[in-house]
């Protein structure tokens, strides 16, 4: 696996592959953005790359820019050398970790800002959370110059924004959005969830309890925002130690609240174990 540290050389390694003999399809590259302290959500992301294109490359980089002044960024976990054994394994040929300095020259006044869908769900709770991540990964997309790039539905809302992004910004890249990866008990993998005491590792649950039975009433035949909202609610009611910041359906393309589920509405949930924020959520078929 090759490790590389600046924007040229991962431009070079993909412009090298463009110029490779073979055919289009033979030299694909796919193309997995990550804030490192990888676990098996992650590895899906991997092996989907891996399944569908020739090449695969992988960001390991902390992005300051998406951090609030008053949030993890210091204490994000760092796993630098298991995260690249887990990469290589699942098919990863590149890991991509610049320096901050690399992806922020000095001197940078550059930013993506989508604009109304970067201020609603994580947007409205986390201001300037999404111009930091459509930042990265436009920088990243340009460098890398991907055929596809993977995301997990883990991160909806971010999903949303980055379409919108690719879309505006008319680059040459499909993104590909992988389903979310569970604990056995349910509990959606997240690099955070390393942060929770084994209390609110138990408490933490309420997220994936209401996303189930919000999905339970939806093949009842529900279909009201408003019940189902009241529904996830009742279930976080049983833990009030589990602090909700949003629970809501919206269009997953707009991230405008709707009042009645359609298949492909997003229901979408965020809250609070202690200090740790979480995020679940499921699209409704
Ligand atoms: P992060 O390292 O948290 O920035 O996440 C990198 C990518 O992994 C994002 O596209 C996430 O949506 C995705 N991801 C994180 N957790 C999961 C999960 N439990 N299942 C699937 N994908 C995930």
């Amino acid at each position: 696996m090759k490790m590389v540290r600046t924007v040229t050389e991962l431009r070079e390694w993909s412009r090298a592959l463009r110029c490779a003999a073979g055919t289009r399809e033979n030299n694909t590259i796919g193309f997995v953005p990550t804030m490192g302290a990888l676990h098996a959500g992650h590895a899906s992301l991997i092996r989907a790359a891996a399944a569908s294109c020739a090449h695969v490359a992988v960001s390991i980089f902390v992005n300051p820019t998406q951090f609030g002044p008053n949030e993890d960024y210091a204490r994000y976990p760092r796993t630098f050398e298991a995260d690249c054994a887990l990469a290589g394994a699942e098919g990863a040929d590149v890991i991509f970790a610049p320096s901050v300095e690399e992806l922020y020259p000095a001197g940078g006044a550059t930013f993506v800002e989508v604009e109304g869908l970067s201020d609603r769900l994580d947007g409205a709770s986390r201001p300037g959370h999404f111009r930091g991540v459509a930042t990265v990964v436009a920088k990243l997309l340009i460098a890398a110059e991907p055929d596809r790039a993977f995301f997990g539905q883990k991160d909806a809302a971010q999903v949303a924004v980055l379409r919108r992004m690719v879309a505006d910004l008319r680059l040459a890249t499909e993104l590909v959005v992988c389903p979310i990866v569970r604990d056995a008990d349910g509990l959606a993998l997240s690099s955070r969830n390393t942060y929770l005491s084994p209390t609110e590792r138990v408490r933490a649950l309420t997220l994936s309890r209401a996303i189930r039975r919000v999905e339970e009433l939806v093949a009842q035949g529900e279909r009201g925002s408003a019940p189902l909202i009241a529904a996830a609610r009742r279930v976080f009611a049983a833990e009030p130690s589990i602090l909700v910041d949003y629970i809501t359906l919206v269009d997953w393309a707009t991230l405008e609240p709707v009042e009645t589920a359609t298949p492909g509405t997003l229901f979408a949930v965020a809250a609070w174990a202690g200090s740790t924020r979480l995020i679940d959520n499921t699209v409704l078929r």
